[in-house]
């Protein structure tokens, strides 16, 4: 039986992964296959903090079992196959609704949905890519003869059936580790260089530590009750990771399967560029400017149009990469696409190739008496006083580029949940940047 839920925390606190928790150890079922944190669409409006819904499928377990968490001292374990069930649909909704009043945020748009079928994985592509309708969900849900239930607005529906529609192909694991109750709203307790230990001993996770600024980046700052959450590729490794991580006491950890750091959400065949979905563009740099705020926009020439790419401040030194981009150079820009003011906030950057970079140095010469000519007016070209020769070109040097071809990447802390960090795509960015050239 399949079982997903959205939207039941605010930024005030709570977190639809701890419900997950409390699901799963209250729940007098087994847990078939991992517990999924699935994030959607970044750009949607109305996302709670960090778009993420939670699914889980229960049955009776046997065969083969994996330990992926522990809840209340209790080990928890995920089953490769299950034994048919002799439940139906509402009675699991039955036993499920009061686990989620108890830990939803009051002002939630809460959607809980319990199905035998899954939705079609066209659903998740949508919800993780575009914006999807409440009506159309619906619809679905209907259709498969799924149960669910609404409070608030039902909005949540929409991503727990996307979460549910979800086959995953490229899949990523969290190790999210929970304070003890009496802890939460509290300042978390933590030796930060046990994390730098961590994360250049367990190569296969990622997004932990920002060298940078020599900070972790696996403790959330809101005051919600997870201690940590660890990323990485590999199941087994995640256990090693927490091992070497130094922290206050951990009440209970659960793994979850997630499509983080996967770059699902970012579409690469499109005929338009419409606002609230996240693209791969390529074109030509045409300009690069700083705007107030720390924050920088250049402009790409697409066969679109004209794009303005958005760096904000928080991105820190890789703004600096874009300052040494040059017009001409050969891009390909990933971001979201915002509707006012328009423009694609850029989430990472491939420079496809450079231009020369020329520069001038002095009006040129004249040919008959070899002094320099003067400078008719802007763009009119250049005229020997004596002789009434002229010339439009003036003499350049070509400059020495300080950006080599490549993926460029925020740090770490400015990096979406979604966004495929260059290490998982086997990048290394060529170069980091102290330096701005604006
Ligand atoms: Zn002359």
């Amino acid at each position: 039986m399949y079982v997903s839920f959205d939207d039941t925390d605010s930024n005030k606190g709570l977190c639809t992964t701890y419900l997950a928790t409390e699901v799963i150890d209250k729940i007098n079922l087994d847990l078939i296959g991992y517990p999924r944190l699935i994030r959607l669409n970044p750009a949607v409006p109305w996302k709670t903090r960090g778009n993420g819904s939670l699914f889980m499928k229960f049955g009776k377990g046997y065969g083969v079992k994996k330990e992926i968490g522990e809840i209340n001292g209790k080990k928890i374990y995920s089953y490769l196959k299950s034994k048919k069930i002799f439940m139906d649909e509402s009675e699991l909704m039955e036993e499920l609704l009061p686990i989620i009043k108890n830990n939803r945020c009051p002002e939630s748009d809460t959607g809980v949905i319990v199905s035998r079928k899954k939705p079609s994985p066209f659903l998740y592509w949508k919800g993780v890519k575009q914006i999807v309708e409440k009506q159309e969900v619906l619809d679905i849900l209907n259709e498969i003869g799924a149960e669910y239930h609404e409070f608030g607005n039902g909005r949540g529906l929409i991503g727990a059936a996307c979460a549910m529609a979800c086959r995953p192909r490229d899949r990523t694991y969290e190790y999210i580790a929970y304070r003890k109750k009496e802890n939460w709203g509290t300042e978390r307790e933590f030796d930060r260089y046990s994390v730098k230990e961590m994360d250049e001993k367990v190569t296969s996770t990622f997004n932990n530590w920002e060298e940078e600024t020599q900070k972790p980046c696996i403790f959330p700052g809101t005051p919600c009750p997870v201690l940590y959450g660890i990323r990485g590729d590999s199941y087994a490794d995640l256990f090693k990771a927490a091992d070497l991580v130094k922290t206050e006491t951990v009440d209970r950890h659960v793994i979850f399967q997630t499509n983080q750091g996967s770059d699902d959400h970012v579409l690469r065949k499109f005929d338009s560029l419409i606002p609230l979905s996240s693209y791969q563009i390529e074109g030509k740099v045409v300009k690069i400017e700083k705007i107030p705020g720390g924050h920088l926009i250049f402009v790409v020439e697409t066969s679109f149009g004209n794009v303005d790419c958005t760096v904000y401040e928080p991105a820190k030194t890789f703004r600096n990469a874009i300052t040494w981009l040059s017009p001409g150079d050969c891009v390909e820009v990933i971001g979201e696409l915002r509707e006012t003011p328009r423009t694609l906030n850029v989430e990472k950057l491939n420079v496809v190739s450079l231009t020369k970079e020329l520069e001038k140095i002095s009006n040129p010469l004249c040919e008959v008496c070899g002094r320099r000519m003067e400078s008719v007016g802007k763009n009119k070209g250049y005229r020997c006083r004596d002789c009434k020769t002229t010339s439009s070109e003036a003499i350049y040097k070509e400059n020495i580029r300080w950006i080599l071809p490549g993926w460029y990447e925020p740090p770490p802390s400015a990096r979406r949940h979604l966004s495929k960090p260059l290490k998982r795509m086997n990048e290394e960015q060529p170069l980091s940047f102290v330096n701005s050239r604006i």
